[in-house]
């Protein structure tokens, strides 16, 4: 891989450079970005990587070693030839016209694709100097033709090479970084929250998002039940889900929500009604 990376490099120095002064440095931010999305360093070399232990480097390299073997390639600038019948693009399968520009890799030999259509299959994304990863009959940026073959570790982004990981709320994690997205305390084997597809300790959980109950104005924390209405909160207990007047619990049950009150009926509702406009007959008796 490291030949074919310094023909890439010399012929993306030679495009910057054809480009306005101005726009040269925004360009070559632009594709390392690219690069780092495409192409992360630690998928190319276990010098970058953090988490692969000494067990786990003869898979990398094993798996590096089939990647240069098997899938890697560099898309070659050509133009189409269709004297002999049609031919199609194999992304958009529109027809290309006879001479024009097109994509051609090695590994696909009777393919050609419009330069626009020589994307990642997955992220759709062009890929950065033509350097495509084919499987099965199609083509990959070099990170989601790895996460065809392993999962990746959504933490460190590193590719898992471990047996054992984690897998939560849709992700892949080491199970060393499988962790409360707040205060980092490991979570593997302990009760989590997820908010946001993000995993919290108990602890950061109730501290960050734990709705006031409305009765009784303390927190609502993970362990125990609450009620919602609309922007209203309760602890789900006899005490602080009841009737403002009368006290009777109300789950499960029917009830009156007014000025912010439970109620468990109209009759209590008018009760506080009542009180209302008599202490206002009080307090403005003339
Ligand atoms: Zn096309
Ligand atoms: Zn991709
Ligand atoms: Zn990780
Ligand atoms: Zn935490
Ligand atoms: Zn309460
Ligand atoms: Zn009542």
């Amino acid at each position: 891989m490291l030949g074919e990376s310094q023909i890439f490099s010399k012929r993306s120095q030679k495009y910057v450079s054809m480009l306005p002064e101005d726009k040269q440095e925004f360009a070559t931010q632009l594709r390392r970005r690219q690069l780092q999305r495409q192409l992360p360093l630690h998928d190319l070399d276990p010098r970058f990587c953090n988490s692969l232990t000494d067990k786990e480097l003869p898979k990398y390299e094993k798996f590096a070693e089939k990647r240069r073997k098997k899938a890697a390639g560099i898309g070659n600038i050509g133009e189409v030839d269709s004297s002999c019948g049609c031919v199609k693009c194999h992304s958009c399968k529109g027809v290309m016209e006879n001479r024009c520009v097109a994509v051609f890799a090695g590994r696909m030999v009777g393919s050609c694709w419009h330069p626009g259509c020589f994307t990642c299959k997955s992220c759709k994304e062009l890929l950065v100097d033509n350097i495509y990863f084919y499987k099965g009959a199609e083509i990959y940026c070099g990170r989601h033709y790895a996460d065809l073959l392993y999962p990746r570790c959504f933490a460190c982004d590193e590719i898992i090479f471990a047996r054992e990981y984690t897998q939560a709320e849709n992700r892949a994690w080491h199970v060393q970084h499988f962790c409360c997205w707040y205060c980092d305390a490991p979570l593997a084997g302990q009760r989590y929250i997820a908010k946001n597809n993000n995993p919290y300790c108990i602890v950061c959980f109730d501290r960050l998002f734990s709705k006031i109950c409305s009765t009784c104005q303390r927190p609502i924390t993970a362990d125990s039940p609450g009620m919602t209405h609309g922007d209203l909160h309760w602890h789900a207990c006899p005490h602080c889900f009841s009737c403002h007047v009368c006290g009777t619990s109300l789950i499960n049950n029917h009830f009156l929500l007014r000025e912010g009150n439970l109620y468990c009926s109209v009759d209590c509702r008018q009760r506080t009604l009542n009180v209302h406009q008599a202490s206002l007959a009080r307090n403005y008796a003339t």
